[in-house]
Parts: C-alpha cells; sequence; structure tokens
C-alpha cells in the first residue's frame, strides 16, 4: 500500500491562458484554495503573440445584439445571457484599475495597453492571480481526469500529468483553449478531455484566418490594403456583411474584414461579395456619371488604388481609355459588378496553424448558463476558446475569455 497521498486543491483549473487566469483569479478571491496548471513553462503563450505583440485587449465599444460580434451554433439566448454577467464596461474598469493596465484607444474601436506590450496584460493576470492566492505550476500537461468516485460527484477530481504526477480537486475548470497556433499550448488536446468526461464536440474549424488564392493577378497586389465593405452570401442569399480593411498577401487575402468574414467561407461555403473602398453602387454610379468626360482608368484610378483599379478595369472588359459618358448600360453593370460586388476567388485558408481562433468546440447545449458548469460531470466548469463560442476581429476574444472565466471561476468558488 502506498502512503503517498497526491496534493489536494478545492480548484483546479487546467490552462493558463486568459480564461484559465481570469478563472483562477475569481476562484481565488471567492476564498478557494485553487491551483492553475498548464502544459508550457509559462502562462498565457497566446497573449503574448497577441495583437502583433501588443494585445488589442478589448473593444471599447459593445456591438448589439451581442451576435452581430460573437458566434456560436448554439442558442443564441444563452450567449446574450452570459454576456449580461460581465459588461464590457465593467471589463475594461477591471483591466485599469484592478490589473492596473492603462489603455489606449486606437482606430477600428479597438483598446490596447498603453505600454504597448502584451506581456503587460499577462503578467498583470499572473500577478493578480497569484497575489490572490492562486498557485500556478508550470510544466504540467493534464493527460487525464477522471472522478475520484465514479457514482458521487461531491468526492471530486483526480487529474494525472504527463510526467505520471497526480493531484486531486473538488472541482475542475477546463480552460485548454482551441487547437489554432498549438505552439502556444493549445493544440485540441482539451477537447479530448471534455468528451471522456461526458461532453460533445461541434465540429471544429480554423477560424478568424486569412484565405488563400491561385489567381495570380490578385496575389500580385500583395502589400495593398485598402478599406471594404463586404458581404458573405449563400445560396444567393447574404447571411452577414461588415465594413473594415482589407489586405492583399502573397497568398490571398487578410486583414481584418476577410478574417471576420473567413467563417462563413469555411463553415457555411459562403461566396465572398466585395465594394472597394466601402463605395456603394449608387455613390460609384454618381461618381461615374459626373465624369463623364473623363476615361474610365483615370476616374476609377482617382479613387482606387492604381494597381487595383487597373486590374478591375481590366476584368470588367471595359476599355479603360473610354470615356466614362460613352459607357453602354452593359459594360456600366460590369464594371459597377468588378467595383462594388467583386467575387473574391477563394482556393482555401491558411489553418489551424495561424487561425487566430477555433470555430466550433464543446457546445452550450451541455453547460448550465448561469454557471459554466456541466450537465453532464457536476463539479466539472469549461470557459474560454474550448467551448463553441469565438468572437470577431477587435478584442472579443479576450473579452469572451474575461467574461466566461470570471463567471466559471465565481461559481465554482462558491458552493465551496
Ligand atoms: C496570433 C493571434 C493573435 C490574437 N490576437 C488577439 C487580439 O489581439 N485580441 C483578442 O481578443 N484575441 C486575440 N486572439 C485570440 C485570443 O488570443 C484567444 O481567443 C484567447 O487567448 C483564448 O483564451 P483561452 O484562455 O480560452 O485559451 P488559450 O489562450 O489558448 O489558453 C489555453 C491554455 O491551456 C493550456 N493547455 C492546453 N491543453 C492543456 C493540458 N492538457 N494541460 C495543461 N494545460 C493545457 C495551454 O498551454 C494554454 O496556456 C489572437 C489569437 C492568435 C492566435
Amino acid at each position: 500500500m502506498s502512503l503517498y497521498t497526491p496534493p489536494s486543491f478545492e480548484i483546479a483549473v487546467v490552462g493558463a491562458g486568459a480564461a484559465g487566469l481570469m478563472a483562477a483569479l475569481w476562484a481565488a478571491r471567492g476564498g478557494a484554495k485553487v491551483v492553475l496548471l498548464d502544459g508550457q513553462e509559462k502562462a498565457g503563450g497566446k497573449i503574448l503573440i497577441s495583437g502583433g505583440g501588443r494585445c488589442n485587449v478589448l473593444p471599447i465599444d459593445a456591438r448589439d445584439p451581442v451576435e452581430a460580434s460573437f458566434h456560436t451554433s448554439g442558442s443564441q439566448n444563452v450567449l446574450k445571457r452570459l454576456f449580461k454577467t460581465w459588461k464590457l464596461a465593467e471589463i475594461q474598469d477591471f483591466v485599469r484599475w484592478e490589473l492596473e493596465v492603462p489603455l489606449v484607444e486606437e482606430d477600428d474601436n479597438k483598446l490596447f495597453p498603453e505600454s504597448g506590450k502584451a506581456k503587460d496584460v499577462r503578467d498583470a493576470l499572473v500577478r493578480e492571480a497569484e497575489r490572490c492566492g492562486a498557485s500556478i505550476v508550470y510544466d504540467w500537461r493534464v493527460t487525464e481526469i477522471e472522478k475520484s468516485d465514479p457514482n458521487n460527484s461531491r468526492k471530486g477530481f483526480v487529474l494525472r500529468s504527463e510526467s505520471g504526477e497526480e493531484l486531486r480537486a473538488l472541482k475542475v475548470i477546463l480552460a485548454t483553449g482551441g487547437e489554432s497556433v498549438p505552439a502556444t499550448g493549445s493544440d485540441g488536446f482539451g477537447y479530448r478531455l471534455a468528451k471522456k468526461l461526458g461532453h460533445k464536440l461541434v465540429p471544429t474549424y480554423p477560424a478568424l484566418v486569412p484565405l488563400t488564392t491561385t489567381d495570380e493577378a490578385l496575389t500580385a497586389l500583395a502589400g495593398l490594403s485598402l478599406p471594404v465593405a463586404w458581404r458573405a452570401v449563400v445560396e444567393g442569399k447574404e447571411v452577414a456583411r461588415g465594413e473594415r480593411s482589407f489586405l492583399f498577401t502573397h497568398k490571398g487575402y487578410s486583414g481584418p474584414a476577410v478574417l471576420d468574414a473567413s467563417h462563413y467561407v469555411i463553415r457555411d461555403n459562403a461566396t465572398i461579395h466585395i465594394a472597394w473602398e466601402a463605395s456603394t453602387r449608387q455613390e460609384w454610379i454618381d461618381y461615374l456619371q459626373s465624369r463623364a468626360r473623363r476615361t474610365v482608368s483615370r476616374t476609377v484610378a482617382d479613387l482606387l488604388p492604381n494597381r487595383l483599379a487597373a486590374l478591375l478595369v481590366e476584368r470588367s472588359g471595359v476599355r479603360g481609355e473610354m470615356r466614362c459618358g460613352n459607357l453602354t448600360r452593359t459594360t456600366f453593370d460590369y464594371l459597377l459588378e468588378q467595383l462594388c460586388d467583386f467575387r473574391l476567388p477563394v482556393s482555401g485558408n491558411r489553418g489551424f496553424a495561424v487561425a487566430e481562433v477555433t470555430g466550433g468546440g464543446i457546445g452550450l447545449d451541455s453547460l448550465d448558463p448561469s454557471t459554466l458548469e456541466s450537465r453532464k460531470t457536476p463539479g466539472l466548469y469549461l470557459c474560454g476558446e474550448i467551448l463553441d463560442v469565438f468572437g470577431d476581429i477587435g478584442g472579443f476574444n479576450f473579452q469572451w475569455a474575461f467574461l466566461s472565466g470570471k463567471l466559471a471561476g465565481e461559481c465554482a468558488a462558491k458552493p465551496l
């Protein structure tokens, strides 16, 4: 008989990313004895690379309704309810005044740490979690979570690590993230842990991901960036639209507009229609008609970058040296199609290796929406990107990680 008793905690949080750090912090504030485990040698690997190393920590303003910025295949009502638990303004105050990270506003509705360093956000979360009493253990990759007594959930859980260590906890919060950029430690293994504990996985796919094309005339525009209005169209019906900046790359397209639109292409097989410079059909009509004596090429190039203007005029089949006033109704329409309803040719996407988040994940329907406790395994809570929720580009994903982490942490600590 072994005399060894594994270390014992009230709450074990698995995964020290944005959601797990927030969960550990609030569980510890609630008075629980908390351990936070991460398979990597440091916390918040993804926070460090976020926003190009500057961390777009939150949006400035929330969009109304919630589903204008956040996506799930689960219940929209549950999503709305979750977002009422910690309002955006309250999270901003928390970051500013309790984590003591001064924030600055930038264009496109984004908040960044004043220092311009993502590390300051990560360090502040770690500092506050530890100050509240959570113990953080690195290089502890959880490979197994089992109920201590299969017939009695009150007896808690046993967690085992890759190197054969063991610890016990009355409750477990699973915050292992999705499967995007697996080098940061979130490689999708958390889904297996959740599935073993009774949860179903909504099929996952790369989201907020650059798209690719084999159209060499378009990849030759690499480096060109401009504002666009985009529409995602499925079987002739518009399913989403937005206005943000668009970037041509050597492999295809990126920038906030493309990242936001990408999941409609990947998940729903949508085609993306682009209005360059976000100008509407009527604006183009008025503009072209008011320049009847000017050539088409010059007129289009006055509003769009030269190389793109030349390409669009060529693809419309209109001779660039024609005067705008001489366009026939049909050629006018061909030109308008290229300018404000351009069908983006897409051959694929850059995959999980570069996707900012994972679409799909553990379904919300298997959780109690007021606590994020599992309905399948009482005592288990889930939060962050492991769940079937993600947000648009612009700090929305940290908003989700923070609010779901807080809810799971607070609620797990309460009955204790
Ligand atoms: C390049 C890039 C840039 C981004 N920029 C932004 C941005 O500017 N703003 C924004 O809002 N969002 C951004 N995001 C998205 C955002 O980073 C994530 O949505 C968010 O970090 C998810 O937090 P999480 O805690 O749920 O998961 P993660 O941050 O992925 O954390 C999960 C943690 O769990 C650990 N782990 C996994 N499995 C195990 C295991 N078995 N045992 C122990 N530990 C485990 C991992 O090591 C990791 O530390 C960006 C993402 C990427 C990839």
